[in-house]
């Protein structure tokens, strides 16, 4: 137990050292620097997840920027979509829209949520993330670097 100590106290904090703060984006004033994230998976082909899940963890660490994922909708202020929508997750993406308390945010993270991606014309797939519910913010790429998200949630954190 003493030798991990010692290696945590060793090793410090890895995080990336902060950029200068973004200019906040219309929807930052009215989230008021706090940010809790529900996100949707709509038909993804997982590589998104995977850089959402490095923008969270240790070394880029959105949370020290105000945003925090959670659990469910209802205690959610954003929404993080992923993925072209498929048939199948049409109608649960506008629910969960719905339970989103308002003032909400949508964000389309990568190519797929934006405009279907690779996937478009499928014929599982419904169409981008904004044919079925508003989007306020996009983050490009397939997938996107955990750089280019965690720029997007400071940009609704406004820190
Ligand atoms: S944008 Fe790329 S990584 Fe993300 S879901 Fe589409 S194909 Fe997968």
């Amino acid at each position: 137990m003493i030798g991990l100590w010692r290696k945590i106290r060793r090793t410090g904090r890895v995080a990336e050292a902060a950029p200068p703060a973004p200019t906040a984006s219309p929807a930052a004033a009215a989230l008021s620097g706090s940010v809790q994230i529900r996100h949707v998976d709509a038909g993804s082909c997982n590589g998104c997840e995977v850089e959402i899940g490095s923008a969270f963890g240790p070394v880029h660490d959105a949370e020290r920027y105000g945003a925090r994922l959670v659990a469910s909708p209802r205690h959610a202020d954003a929404l993080l979509v992923t993925g072209p929508v498929t048939r199948n997750m049409a109608e649960p993406l506008r629910r969960t829209y719905e339970a989103v308390p308002t003032p909400r945010v949508v964000v389309a993270v990568g190519d797929c949520a934006r405009n279907c991606g690779v996937f478009a014309g499928a014929y599982g797939v419904v169409g981008p993330v904004s044919e079925i519910v508003p989007v306020d913010a996009e983050v490009a790429g397939c997938p996107p670097r955990p750089e280019a998200i965690v720029a997007a949630l400071r940009e609704l954190t406004g820190r």
